[in-house]
């Protein structure tokens, strides 16, 4: 029998903010364990939460770029738990009244564009960190994370397999990244998913019932999770069995999701309950318009213009747009040249693979816009070729920083010669080694203009400027 697949997700992004979420505690990741901490980090009775401005900021902003409705007046619930990582016995979250409801993301799958719709992004707190595997004996406790801003994007169950899955955790973090919250750095947690996933027979419309996957801290762990579960679960009907609703645990070194954590039966009951030692959040009107007007431009708004305005291919449109240091290279560029092919081109070859080969991120390259402008420039101006520029001058613009890439082609003598008497001289000894050739061109094979280009270029080491070359060639060879 044909199944179908549906998927939610439960996405908890770490905000780049300097300080905690309810004290001035170092929210940086790592440290020395137990060094980023306080009393009111560490739970002791008494101490009261304050609330961080910027989890506040943070969580309106991405909700302003996911499509949410901003519920201006929010709180945050006690989520009453007891575990060794979490001192207070209770994590501060939101529970009746989240800070964003509704809203979309969209994706692109191969029947097209699709809108996963989310339930609510609300705010709250990591916990602290237990270390199990340092000793046979001990487990240890590391504070750090404990108080952690986190925020927690919940999706309604759209999604319909392990690709859209995929497709939608890296355009939750490029958005997360874009409007500047969060690292998205998926290595040091600031990026993990809670996947929930069930399988109906397709055509059916209940919902069949769904196992939880369990913080799963990469995009490809998430796709090989959901496939892995999706295909348990079809055995398990296909063999006359049950699927019971469990939370499990995803091994990615052997992948797959046979680790039980728990059944429904024994589902926690947290007790929520509105903290009481924190006012309801109230963001006023002007503040929240503040915040929209502070909002970059998305890159779905990029890509329609650099597409649609700008005459750019959807494939380079979406290289530009995949990081927005990228696009706002890309926007630099274009601002004083309209050849936006030619910045495009230059991003999307040398400047990529540059930076791949150092192991940067776009944000990270070291030439500057001025520089990359008149480096674009200096191959308008016919003075070297596109692939020359590209090839040996490119890589000595971060070497020759004091150099403008005229000089750098000029020192390394790569200025093409389009003088008359300079390319006649080499025209006319590539015609004089190549009588044959020349006779069969003569007789009509015109192709094989291209072989004397080809040669012209060799023997002036590149030099030759290729239009005049063209012309003095077709002159020559009657
Ligand atoms: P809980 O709070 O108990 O985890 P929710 O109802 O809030 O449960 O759902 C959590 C996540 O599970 C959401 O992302 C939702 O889309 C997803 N979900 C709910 N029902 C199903 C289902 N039958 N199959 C797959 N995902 C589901
Ligand atoms: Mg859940």
């Amino acid at each position: 029998m044909p199944y179908e697949i549906v998927i939610g997700l439960e996405i908890h992004v770490q905000l780049n903010t300097l300080s905690k979420a309810f004290c001035a505690d170092d929210a940086s990741y790592g440290g020395e364990p137990n060094t980023h901490i306080s009393v009111v980090s560490l739970g002791h009775p008494g101490t009261l939460p304050l609330p961080n401005k910027k989890q506040i900021e943070y969580a309106t902003r991405l909700g302003l770029a996911m499509g949410c409705t901003i519920n201006q007046s929010n709180f945050f619930d006690r989520k009453n738990y007891f575990y060794a990582d979490l001192p207070k016995g209770y994590q501060i979250t939101q529970d009746k009244q989240p800070i964003c409801i509704g809203g979309g993301v969209t994706i692109k799958t191969d029947e097209g564009e699709k809108m996963i719709r989310l339930t609510r992004i609300h705010m709250e707190e990591d916990a602290g960190k237990s270390i199990h595997d340092l000793s046979p004996s001990q487990s240890f406790l590391d504070f750090n994370r404990a108080g952690v801003p986190l925020l927690e994007i919940v999706t309604e169950p759209d999604l319909r397999s392990a690709d859209e899955a995929y497709a939608l955790l890296t355009e939750i973090r490029r958005l997360i990244q874009w409007v500047g919250v969060s690292d998205g750095n998926m290595e040091e947690g600031s990026m993990r998913c809670d996947c929930n996933i069930s399988i109906r027979p397709l055509g059916q419309k209940e919902y069949g019932t769904r196992c939880e996957i369990k913080n799963v801290n990469s995009i490809r762990n998430a796709k090989r999770a959901i496939e892995y579960e999706a295909n348990r679960q079809i055995n398990l009907l296909e063999s006359g069995g049950e699927v019971v609703q469990q939370t499990r645990s995803y091994d990615a070194v052997n992948n797959h999701t046979n680790i039980i954590l728990r059944d429904k039966e024994d589902a926690h009951d947290y007790r929520y309950f509105p903290e009481p030692d924190i006012p309801p959040i109230v963001i006023g009107d002007e503040e929240l318009e503040a915040i929209r007007a502070n909002l970059p431009k998305l890159p779905k708004d990029l890509f329609a213009r650099f597409t649609t305005d700008m005459g750019l291919s959807d494939y380079d449109a979406d290289i530009l747009t995949s990081d927005k240091a990228t696009a706002d290279l890309f926007l630099a560029l274009s601002q004083k040249n309209k050849n936006y092919k030619a910045a495009a081109n230059l991003i999307i070859n040398p400047i990529r693979s540059y930076l791949n080969e150092k192991g940067w991120e776009s944000n990270q390259l070291d030439i500057s816009v001025e520089k990359l402008q008149s480096f674009i420039e200096l191959i308008e101006s016919n003075k070297v070729s596109a692939a020359i520029a590209y090839q040996r001058i490119f890589p000595e613009l971060p070497l020759q920083k004091d150099k403008t890439p005229l000089q750098i082609a000029e020192g390394l003598g790569l200025i093409q010669n389009a003088d008359e008497d300079f390319l006649v001289t080499i025209v006319e000894a590539v015609i004089a080694k190549y009588p044959d050739k020349v006779a069969i061109y003569r007789k009509g094979k015109k192709g094989l203009l291209g072989f004397f280009m080809g040669e012209v270029m060799k023997a002036s080491k590149g030099k030759a400027e290729p239009k005049a070359t063209n012309q003095l060639l077709r002159e020559k060879l009657g």
